[in-house]
């Protein structure tokens, strides 16, 4: 495996995904999902009527479980913030115990989950659908599930989407306000060096970057029904809703771990092998990235504990012009940012950590960060943590539908960066010249011929290079204009409001246009029309 060899001039997005929209990677698109010899070997034979979905290894014995008692969840908060965790006793719930081994061939995870499903819908459902996100071609990992129950009764799932969807039929439909109980074995497949899907999932240069590790709850939208959507590789291929997890993960000796949330305990086992304990806030997503190459630096910044997680060599020292300390700047510049303009970080943990990809991504309270910008002096670095930070803010804590809706994040993760610049660096000019690159790509894309699209509309709707040129570039600018439009400190105002009444939830393109109409006191109708449904647009081409 090499790493991809990126020139430094190229270095101005905050996106991994924005290197596939200047053509200079794409994801790996296999049409069927590799599976190492070892997970071959141990693979029952097939008995499912569905497919070879079938049990693998041993079953977990899950321990006893008080839904009730989210008292240890508080820990995951910032005090004044730990009162949040009761909102989500009945959020979407999660116990899972899993074991990490690795050998020459691949990381694999065996685990089982217990999962509680409160129906917040105004619809009786007759199933419940989880995504087992690895078996998507974007991410080429290979996920197979067993014993599955709900309400302590075996059930046969049904599988569609290439295996990346998995119907459980519920004997007895979950009425509103009504809970679901399952459970299930899992074991997850990473083959060694699999490059996919910008590095942010599976077992790469002795780093393992574990997102989408377990079955994951999908969302029931009104009138849509399961979300069931294939993700598109040049996105992300998430779509979530917030809960509560407690995650006991086992992992071999000697390897440093970061994870969502509050680690609450540890324990060496007999066989040296460490078993992690950590409980979460109210989080769409849990992620975990550990390496025997690791060395974990901490911090607190605004009453957060920032843990900046990189690369060192044998005998623990980092390589030559390495980037934690500007890194560790550049969270504090954001922190104290984002934290006074748009709403409080609520939670105790937050992880920066150095990983293969070639830009970075994010997840709830962990930013993988391109190990090639991890360099003092580097200002892609810089672009990289001010834009994965901004999503803590959209994406993490306002969710969206990654997939049909990537503008509602992306967009604005892109225009965080020039808020950054704006507040951090102080100097017009610079921020002028920000925007400038985004103008600059934006009609540069134009001027070859690519297609003015809407600012909302699937990841599949769009070219690369025109996923990039409209959602990262146009997207930005169209907060921009609305700053023209507006002034300042009215968008900062109502992306305040937007953060305060959607924090936590599930945000539409709709409830961003009401929250700037109502605090802006202006009718925008016409505005978001032109710029964000229709794919005709005229005020941002023209905006400077
Ligand atoms: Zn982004």
């Amino acid at each position: 495996m090499t790493n991809l060899k990126i020139p430094r001039s190229v270095y101005v997005y905050g996106c991994a995904i924005l290197l596939l929209a200047l053509g200079l990677t794409s994801p790996s698109l296999k049409v069927a999902p590799r599976v190492s010899a070892q997970a071959l070997a141990t693979t029952a034979p097939t008995s499912s009527p569905t497919q070879e979905n079938t049990a693998v290894t041993a079953p977990i014995v899950l321990p006893a479980v008080n839904w009730q008692d989210v008292s240890d969840y508080r820990q995951a908060m910032k005090p004044a913030f730990a009162d949040d965790v009761q909102k989500f006793v009945d959020g979407n719930r999660y116990l899972i115990v899993a074991t990490l081994t690795l050998d020459d061939q691949a990381a694999t995870i065996h685990g089982a989950e217990h999962v509680r499903y409160t129906n917040h819908t105004a619809d009786s459902l007759n199933s419940v659908v989880f995504r087992l996100y690895p078996n998507s071609p974007m991410l080429d990992g290979k996920m197979t599930v067993a014993d599955v129950t709900a309400n302590g009764e075996s059930v046969q799932p049904g599988f569609s989407g290439q295996d990346s969807v998995m119907l459980i039929p519920l004997a007895k439909p979950v009425a509103p306000n009504d809970s679901v109980e399952m459970t299930m074995n899992f074991d997850l497949v990473m083959e060694v060096n699999v490059d996919v899907s910008y590095g942010r999932f599976g077992y790469k240069e002795n780093v393992v970057s574990g997102t989408a590790w377990y079955p994951t709850l999908s969302v029931y939208d009104k009138g849509q029904g399961w979300w069931t959507s294939m993700p598109d590789p040049k996105g992300d291929p998430a779509y979530s809703e917030s809960g509560l997890y407690d995650v006991r993960l086992t992992i071999p000796a000697k390897m440093p771990i970061v994870m969502t949330g509050k680690e609450i305990s540890t324990t060496t086992n007999t066989d040296g092998s460490v078993t992690h304990r950590n409980v979460t806030g109210p989080v769409r997503d849990f992620a975990f990235m550990t390496s025997q190459r690791y060395t974990i630096d901490t911090e607190m910044v605004d009453g957060v504990e920032v843990r900046v997680v990189h690369y060192s060599d044998d005998n623990g020292n980092p390589p030559a012009l390495d980037g934690t300390s500007s890194a560790l700047q550049f969270v504090r510049n954001a922190f104290s940012t984002y934290d006074a303009l748009f709403g409080e970080y609520p939670f105790a943990q937050f992880n920066v950590v150095e990983n293969p990809t070639p830009s970075g991504v994010e997840y709830p309270g962990l930013i993988q960060v391109s190990e090639q910008a991890w360099q003092a002096g580097q200002s892609y670095l810089e672009i990289v943590i001010s834009h994965e930070t901004g999503h803590q803010w959209f994406y993490s804590l306002i969710g969206n539908n990654q997939v049909e809706h990537p503008w509602l994040d992306e967009s604005l993760a892109s225009y965080v960066e020039i808020v950054y610049t704006r507040e951090v660096k102080h100097d017009p000019t610079i921020t002028a010249a920000y925007v400038k690159r985004f103008t600059d790509r934006y009609q540069g894309y134009l001027r070859l011929g690519g297609a003015d699209l809407a600012l909302d509309l699937p990841v599949s709707s769009y070219s690369g290079v025109g996923y990039g040129a409209i959602v990262y570039s146009k997207g930005p600018l169209f907060y921009t204009l609305l700053e023209q439009r507006l002034g300042v400190q009215t968008v900062y105002k109502a992306l305040n409001t937007y953060f305060h009444r959607y924090e936590y939830a599930v945000a539409t393109s709709a409830d961003v246009e009401k929250v700037f109409e109502e605090v802006s006191g202006q009718d925008l109708t016409t505005l978001f029309q032109q710029e964000v449904y229709e794919t005709t647009s005229t005020a941002t081409a023209a905006a400077p």
